[in-house]
Protein backbone atom coordinates (compact mmCIF):
# COMPACT_ATOMS: atom_id res chain seq x y z
CA UNK A 1 0.00 0.00 0.00
CA UNK A 2 2.49 2.49 0.63
CA UNK A 3 6.97 2.27 0.42
CA UNK A 4 7.25 3.05 3.83
CA UNK A 5 9.74 0.80 5.56
CA UNK A 6 7.81 1.57 9.28
CA UNK A 7 3.90 3.36 8.80
CA UNK A 8 2.77 5.45 11.42
CA UNK A 9 0.18 2.81 11.48
CA UNK A 10 -0.91 0.09 10.05
CA UNK A 11 -4.31 -2.17 9.90
CA UNK A 12 -4.43 -6.34 9.70
CA UNK A 13 -7.74 -7.89 9.29
CA UNK A 14 -8.15 -11.92 9.83
CA UNK A 15 -9.24 -14.32 7.00
CA UNK A 16 -12.38 -14.81 9.69
CA UNK A 17 -13.04 -11.20 11.09
CA UNK A 18 -12.98 -10.46 6.99
CA UNK A 19 -15.74 -13.55 6.93
CA UNK A 20 -17.90 -12.00 9.65
CA UNK A 21 -18.02 -9.38 7.09
CA UNK A 22 -18.82 -10.95 4.33
CA UNK A 23 -21.64 -13.27 5.93
CA UNK A 24 -23.23 -9.61 6.29
CA UNK A 25 -23.64 -9.00 2.66
CA UNK A 26 -24.73 -12.40 2.23
CA UNK A 27 -27.43 -11.86 4.66
CA UNK A 28 -29.46 -8.91 3.05
CA UNK A 29 -29.75 -6.58 5.32
CA UNK A 30 -27.00 -3.52 5.34
CA UNK A 31 -28.14 -0.74 7.62
CA UNK A 32 -28.34 -0.52 11.44
CA UNK A 33 -29.78 -3.31 12.64
CA UNK A 34 -29.70 -6.32 15.19
CA UNK A 35 -25.65 -6.12 14.71
CA UNK A 36 -25.34 -2.35 15.56
CA UNK A 37 -27.53 -3.51 18.66
CA UNK A 38 -25.27 -6.28 19.01
CA UNK A 39 -22.17 -4.32 18.54
CA UNK A 40 -23.40 -1.70 21.29
CA UNK A 41 -23.87 -4.15 23.85
CA UNK A 42 -20.21 -5.81 23.19
CA UNK A 43 -19.25 -2.68 23.68
CA UNK A 44 -20.91 -1.69 26.64
CA UNK A 45 -19.61 -4.51 28.09
CA UNK A 46 -15.73 -4.42 27.45
CA UNK A 47 -16.53 -0.84 29.07
CA UNK A 48 -17.57 -2.50 32.20
CA UNK A 49 -21.23 -0.53 31.84
CA UNK A 50 -22.56 2.65 30.31
CA UNK A 51 -24.82 3.45 27.03
CA UNK A 52 -23.25 2.94 24.17
CA UNK A 53 -24.67 4.14 20.84
CA UNK A 54 -23.01 3.36 17.74
CA UNK A 55 -22.62 6.21 14.90
CA UNK A 56 -20.82 6.72 11.92
CA UNK A 57 -17.59 8.45 13.00
CA UNK A 58 -16.15 9.88 15.83
CA UNK A 59 -16.90 13.64 14.45
CA UNK A 60 -20.38 12.39 14.54
CA UNK A 61 -19.98 11.24 18.31
CA UNK A 62 -19.03 14.47 19.11
CA UNK A 63 -21.23 16.47 17.14
CA UNK A 64 -24.38 14.40 18.77
CA UNK A 65 -23.29 15.22 22.05
CA UNK A 66 -23.60 18.67 21.64
CA UNK A 67 -27.12 17.79 19.91
CA UNK A 68 -27.90 15.42 22.91
CA UNK A 69 -26.69 18.21 25.53
CA UNK A 70 -28.89 21.09 24.07
CA UNK A 71 -25.32 23.02 23.14
CA UNK A 72 -26.18 26.35 21.64
CA UNK A 73 -25.35 29.79 20.85
CA UNK A 74 -23.98 31.11 23.75
CA UNK A 75 -22.41 28.73 25.49
CA UNK A 76 -19.02 28.02 25.45
CA UNK A 77 -16.79 25.02 26.12
CA UNK A 78 -13.56 24.58 27.65
CA UNK A 79 -11.21 22.35 26.00
CA UNK A 80 -7.29 21.09 25.23
CA UNK A 81 -5.86 23.30 22.19
CA UNK A 82 -3.63 20.71 21.67
CA UNK A 83 -6.14 18.10 20.28
CA UNK A 84 -7.36 16.87 17.04
CA UNK A 85 -9.70 19.87 15.47
CA UNK A 86 -13.09 17.75 15.58
CA UNK A 87 -13.86 18.46 18.92
CA UNK A 88 -13.63 22.39 18.49
CA UNK A 89 -15.59 22.56 15.27
CA UNK A 90 -17.65 20.67 16.25
CA UNK A 91 -18.72 23.28 19.35
CA UNK A 92 -18.01 25.64 16.76
CA UNK A 93 -20.97 24.09 14.34
CA UNK A 94 -23.19 23.48 17.58
CA UNK A 95 -23.22 27.56 17.40
CA UNK A 96 -21.10 27.64 20.72
CA UNK A 97 -17.87 29.23 21.35
CA UNK A 98 -14.26 26.95 22.07
CA UNK A 99 -12.18 28.23 24.90
CA UNK A 100 -8.56 26.52 24.72
CA UNK A 101 -6.95 25.60 27.92
CA UNK A 102 -2.87 24.72 28.04
CA UNK A 103 -1.39 21.87 29.24
CA UNK A 104 -0.35 21.13 32.22
CA UNK A 105 3.51 20.23 31.63
CA UNK A 106 5.34 18.86 28.89
CA UNK A 107 5.59 15.41 30.19
CA UNK A 108 1.99 15.67 31.69
CA UNK A 109 0.53 16.48 27.99
CA UNK A 110 -3.44 17.13 29.00
CA UNK A 111 -5.32 20.12 30.54
CA UNK A 112 -5.14 20.20 34.74
CA UNK A 113 -7.42 21.06 36.94
CA UNK A 114 -5.68 24.69 36.87
CA UNK A 115 -5.75 25.12 33.47
CA UNK A 116 -8.97 24.78 32.98
CA UNK A 117 -10.44 26.69 36.29
CA UNK A 118 -9.11 29.44 34.88
CA UNK A 119 -10.79 29.34 31.81
CA UNK A 120 -14.29 28.71 33.13
CA UNK A 121 -17.22 31.21 32.89
CA UNK A 122 -20.88 31.27 33.67
CA UNK A 123 -21.33 30.37 30.59
CA UNK A 124 -19.40 27.13 30.27
CA UNK A 125 -21.65 24.33 30.23
CA UNK A 126 -19.13 21.44 29.32
CA UNK A 127 -15.46 20.76 29.68
CA UNK A 128 -13.83 18.38 27.41
CA UNK A 129 -10.38 16.26 27.97
CA UNK A 130 -8.57 14.18 25.89
CA UNK A 131 -6.72 11.25 27.02
CA UNK A 132 -3.67 11.98 24.89
CA UNK A 133 -1.92 9.38 23.25
CA UNK A 134 -4.28 7.44 25.82
CA UNK A 135 -3.31 8.67 28.72
CA UNK A 136 -6.24 9.04 31.44
CA UNK A 137 -4.37 12.50 32.19
CA UNK A 138 -6.75 14.60 34.70
CA UNK A 139 -9.88 12.88 33.60
CA UNK A 140 -10.98 12.01 37.21
CA UNK A 141 -10.51 15.35 38.59
CA UNK A 142 -11.88 17.18 36.12
CA UNK A 143 -14.91 14.97 36.77
CA UNK A 144 -15.04 16.32 40.42
CA UNK A 145 -14.44 19.83 38.94
CA UNK A 146 -17.39 19.29 36.55
CA UNK A 147 -19.51 18.28 38.86
CA UNK A 148 -18.72 21.01 41.78
CA UNK A 149 -19.98 23.48 39.26
CA UNK A 150 -23.21 22.03 37.03
CA UNK A 151 -21.61 21.38 34.59
CA UNK A 152 -20.74 18.47 32.12
CA UNK A 153 -17.37 16.91 31.59
CA UNK A 154 -17.36 15.05 27.91
CA UNK A 155 -14.28 12.72 26.83
CA UNK A 156 -12.76 12.76 23.60
CA UNK A 157 -11.73 9.27 24.23
CA UNK A 158 -10.69 8.83 20.68
CA UNK A 159 -6.90 7.36 21.97
CA UNK A 160 -8.55 5.76 24.81
CA UNK A 161 -10.03 3.03 24.22
CA UNK A 162 -8.84 0.24 26.64
CA UNK A 163 -7.09 3.12 29.11
CA UNK A 164 -7.85 2.95 32.61
CA UNK A 165 -7.63 6.16 34.97
CA UNK A 166 -8.07 6.67 38.80
CA UNK A 167 -11.20 7.23 38.60
CA UNK A 168 -12.38 4.29 36.32
CA UNK A 169 -11.71 3.34 32.44
CA UNK A 170 -11.78 6.12 30.06
CA UNK A 171 -15.33 6.44 28.68
CA UNK A 172 -16.85 5.81 31.40
CA UNK A 173 -15.10 8.87 33.71
CA UNK A 174 -16.97 11.81 31.88
CA UNK A 175 -20.71 12.46 31.89
CA UNK A 176 -20.31 11.89 28.37
CA UNK A 177 -17.70 10.38 25.96
CA UNK A 178 -17.08 10.06 21.99
CA UNK A 179 -14.78 7.09 20.67
CA UNK A 180 -13.85 6.86 17.07
CA UNK A 181 -13.02 3.98 14.85
CA UNK A 182 -10.99 5.54 12.40
CA UNK A 183 -8.23 3.82 10.47
CA UNK A 184 -5.70 5.15 12.97
CA UNK A 185 -7.64 3.69 16.14
CA UNK A 186 -6.74 1.22 18.45
CA UNK A 187 -10.10 -0.67 16.79
CA UNK A 188 -11.12 0.35 13.33
CA UNK A 189 -13.93 0.10 11.22
CA UNK A 190 -12.53 2.49 8.41
CA UNK A 191 -14.78 4.83 9.90
CA UNK A 192 -16.63 4.70 12.97
CA UNK A 193 -17.75 6.09 16.61
CA UNK A 194 -19.32 5.34 19.76
CA UNK A 195 -20.83 7.76 22.00
CA UNK A 196 -21.24 6.66 25.33
CA UNK A 197 -23.89 8.04 28.12
CA UNK A 198 -24.28 7.68 31.68
CA UNK A 199 -27.64 8.78 31.96
CA UNK A 200 -29.93 6.77 30.27
CA UNK A 201 -32.00 9.32 29.02
CA UNK A 202 -29.48 11.53 27.21
CA UNK A 203 -28.40 7.81 25.45
CA UNK A 204 -32.25 7.92 24.47
CA UNK A 205 -32.02 10.79 23.16
CA UNK A 206 -28.75 10.04 21.07
CA UNK A 207 -31.05 7.25 19.60
CA UNK A 208 -33.06 9.54 18.47
CA UNK A 209 -31.23 12.29 17.00
CA UNK A 210 -28.88 9.80 15.47
CA UNK A 211 -31.69 8.59 13.10
CA UNK A 212 -33.98 11.57 12.10
CA UNK A 213 -35.20 11.83 15.32
CA UNK A 214 -37.71 8.96 14.15
CA UNK A 215 -39.99 7.35 16.65
CA UNK A 216 -38.96 3.75 14.92
CA UNK A 217 -36.14 2.91 12.69
CA UNK A 218 -36.48 0.51 9.49
CA UNK A 219 -35.55 -2.42 10.97
CA UNK A 220 -37.53 -1.94 13.69
CA UNK A 221 -40.93 -1.51 10.81
CA UNK A 222 -38.95 -4.51 8.45
CA UNK A 223 -39.48 -7.06 11.83
CA UNK A 224 -42.34 -5.73 14.33
CA UNK A 225 -45.98 -4.48 13.77
CA UNK A 226 -44.74 -1.19 14.02
CA UNK A 227 -45.67 0.20 10.28
CA UNK A 228 -45.55 3.89 11.34
CA UNK A 229 -43.40 6.24 12.65
CA UNK A 230 -43.14 10.35 13.50
CA UNK A 231 -40.62 12.52 13.41
CA UNK A 232 -40.18 13.69 17.21
CA UNK A 233 -37.53 16.47 16.71
CA UNK A 234 -34.63 17.36 13.84
CA UNK A 235 -32.24 14.93 13.81
CA UNK A 236 -29.46 13.52 11.97
CA UNK A 237 -28.04 10.66 10.11
CA UNK A 238 -25.28 9.74 12.10
CA UNK A 239 -25.73 5.40 12.08
CA UNK A 240 -23.39 3.18 11.49
CA UNK A 241 -24.09 0.20 9.12
CA UNK A 242 -24.41 -3.17 9.45
CA UNK A 243 -21.35 -4.76 8.00
CA UNK A 244 -18.89 -2.34 10.18
CA UNK A 245 -20.65 -3.13 13.07
CA UNK A 246 -20.05 -7.04 12.47
CA UNK A 247 -16.32 -6.55 12.25
CA UNK A 248 -16.56 -4.15 15.53
CA UNK A 249 -17.77 -6.85 17.42
CA UNK A 250 -15.38 -9.40 15.82
CA UNK A 251 -12.66 -6.97 16.57
CA UNK A 252 -13.56 -6.46 20.37
CA UNK A 253 -12.30 -9.72 20.56
CA UNK A 254 -8.58 -8.78 20.50
CA UNK A 255 -8.70 -5.48 21.57
CA UNK A 256 -6.94 -6.38 24.68
CA UNK A 257 -3.97 -8.41 23.03
CA UNK A 258 -3.63 -5.48 20.84
CA UNK A 259 -3.42 -3.29 23.28
CA UNK A 260 -1.05 -5.34 25.18
CA UNK A 261 1.33 -5.60 22.31
CA UNK A 262 1.26 -1.66 22.05
CA UNK A 263 2.07 -1.50 25.41
CA UNK A 264 5.19 -3.79 24.96
CA UNK A 265 7.00 -1.38 21.70
CA UNK A 266 6.46 1.34 24.13
CA UNK A 267 7.99 0.08 26.38
CA UNK A 268 10.92 -0.80 24.03
CA UNK A 269 10.72 2.81 22.81
CA UNK A 270 10.51 4.08 26.27
CA UNK A 271 14.18 2.18 27.41
CA UNK A 272 15.56 3.20 23.94
CA UNK A 273 14.96 7.12 24.38
CA UNK A 274 16.46 6.85 28.14
CA UNK A 275 19.60 6.47 26.64
CA UNK A 276 19.66 8.93 23.99
CA UNK A 277 20.56 12.89 24.00
CA UNK A 278 18.22 14.86 22.71
CA UNK A 279 15.02 13.31 22.77
CA UNK A 280 12.34 12.02 25.77
CA UNK A 281 9.89 9.88 26.03
CA UNK A 282 6.99 11.95 27.19
CA UNK A 283 4.65 9.20 28.94
CA UNK A 284 5.14 6.81 30.82
CA UNK A 285 2.54 4.45 32.46
CA UNK A 286 1.71 5.85 36.16
CA UNK A 287 0.78 3.83 39.16
CA UNK A 288 -2.88 2.71 39.39
CA UNK A 289 -3.46 3.82 35.37
CA UNK A 290 -3.50 1.73 32.28
CA UNK A 291 -2.34 3.34 29.08
CA UNK A 292 -4.24 2.31 25.68
CA UNK A 293 -1.29 3.14 24.03
CA UNK A 294 -3.11 4.92 20.84
CA UNK A 295 0.17 6.89 19.71
CA UNK A 296 3.70 7.25 20.79
CA UNK A 297 4.74 11.04 20.81
CA UNK A 298 8.43 12.19 21.71
CA UNK A 299 9.37 15.38 22.85
CA UNK A 300 12.77 16.86 20.87
CA UNK A 301 15.43 18.96 22.24
CA UNK A 302 14.18 22.56 21.31
CA UNK A 303 18.01 23.06 19.96
CA UNK A 304 16.98 20.20 17.38
CA UNK A 305 15.48 21.21 14.02
CA UNK A 306 12.38 19.39 13.99
CA UNK A 307 11.61 19.21 10.12
CA UNK A 308 15.44 18.30 9.51
CA UNK A 309 14.98 15.56 11.98
CA UNK A 310 11.46 14.10 9.89
CA UNK A 311 13.26 14.56 7.03
CA UNK A 312 16.28 11.76 7.68
CA UNK A 313 13.39 9.52 9.00
CA UNK A 314 11.22 9.61 5.87
CA UNK A 315 14.85 9.16 3.64
CA UNK A 316 15.18 6.04 6.48
CA UNK A 317 11.58 5.12 5.66
CA UNK A 318 9.97 5.65 8.99
CA UNK A 319 6.97 7.46 8.62
CA UNK A 320 6.22 10.39 11.11
CA UNK A 321 3.42 12.85 12.15
CA UNK A 322 3.09 15.52 14.55
CA UNK A 323 0.19 15.59 17.19
CA UNK A 324 -1.14 18.01 16.94
CA UNK A 325 -0.54 21.46 15.31
CA UNK A 326 -1.96 24.06 18.35
CA UNK A 327 -5.74 24.73 17.41
CA UNK A 328 -5.49 28.30 19.29
CA UNK A 329 -2.77 28.77 16.51
CA UNK A 330 -4.92 27.68 13.55
CA UNK A 331 -6.60 29.69 11.20
CA UNK A 332 -10.00 28.05 11.76
CA UNK A 333 -9.94 28.97 15.24
CA UNK A 334 -7.64 31.17 16.51
CA UNK A 335 -9.17 34.18 19.29
CA UNK A 336 -8.68 37.53 18.67
CA UNK A 337 -7.20 39.05 20.69
CA UNK A 338 -4.81 35.68 20.77
CA UNK A 339 -4.39 33.84 23.95
CA UNK A 340 -1.14 32.61 24.52
CA UNK A 341 -0.77 29.00 25.96
CA UNK A 342 2.93 28.61 26.91
CA UNK A 343 3.67 25.19 27.62
CA UNK A 344 0.63 23.82 24.78
CA UNK A 345 2.71 25.87 22.50
CA UNK A 346 5.86 24.71 23.38
CA UNK A 347 5.07 20.92 23.10
CA UNK A 348 3.56 21.28 19.81
CA UNK A 349 6.76 22.76 18.42
CA UNK A 350 9.04 19.72 19.92
CA UNK A 351 6.83 16.62 19.95
CA UNK A 352 6.73 14.13 17.34
CA UNK A 353 5.21 10.50 16.74
CA UNK A 354 6.66 7.42 15.59
CA UNK A 355 5.17 4.55 14.48
CA UNK A 356 2.91 2.02 16.80
CA UNK A 357 0.71 -0.48 15.98
CA UNK A 358 0.10 -4.27 17.23
CA UNK A 359 1.64 -6.02 14.57
CA UNK A 360 5.15 -4.13 14.48
CA UNK A 361 7.77 -6.56 13.97
CA UNK A 362 10.92 -6.95 16.51
CA UNK A 363 13.32 -5.42 13.05
CA UNK A 364 10.80 -2.47 12.33
CA UNK A 365 10.76 -0.91 16.05
CA UNK A 366 14.62 -1.55 16.00
CA UNK A 367 14.37 0.13 12.26
CA UNK A 368 12.39 3.23 14.43
CA UNK A 369 14.63 3.60 17.45
CA UNK A 370 18.50 3.12 15.32
CA UNK A 371 17.28 5.42 12.34
CA UNK A 372 15.97 8.12 15.43
CA UNK A 373 19.56 8.08 16.99
CA UNK A 374 21.52 8.37 13.69
CA UNK A 375 19.16 11.30 12.81
CA UNK A 376 20.10 12.69 15.89
CA UNK A 377 23.31 13.20 15.13
CA UNK A 378 23.79 13.93 11.65
C1 LIG B 1 -9.65 10.52 15.36
C2 LIG B 1 -10.06 11.58 16.32
C3 LIG B 1 -11.29 12.24 16.22
C4 LIG B 1 -12.20 12.12 15.03
O1 LIG B 1 -12.67 10.87 14.78
P1 LIG B 1 -13.20 10.52 13.29
O2 LIG B 1 -13.69 9.13 13.48
O3 LIG B 1 -12.02 10.61 12.37
O4 LIG B 1 -14.26 11.48 12.95
C5 LIG B 1 -11.65 13.14 17.20
N1 LIG B 1 -10.82 13.41 18.24
C6 LIG B 1 -9.62 12.81 18.36
C7 LIG B 1 -8.76 13.15 19.52
C8 LIG B 1 -9.18 11.90 17.40
O5 LIG B 1 -7.98 11.33 17.53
Amino acid sequence: MSDWVVPLSDVRLSASEIEAVMRVYQSGWLSQGPRVAAFEAAFADWLGGGEATAVCSGTAALSLIWAVIGLRQGDEVVLPSLTFAAAAATVVQAGARPVFADIDALERPWVSMATVRDRLSERTRAIVTLPYAGAAGAATELRQLADDHGILLVEDAAHALGARGAGGVCGRIGHLAAFSFFANKNLTLGEGGMVMCEDAGLAARARLLRSHGMSSGTWQRHTGPVGDYEVLEPGFNYRLDEPRAALGTALLARLAADNERRAQIAGRYHAALEAMNGVDAVLGERAGEKHAWHIYPLLLDPRLDRAAVRGRLHRAGVQTSIHYPPLHMSRAFADSPPVCLAVTEDYCSRTLTIPLFPHMTDAQCELVIHSIKTSLLS
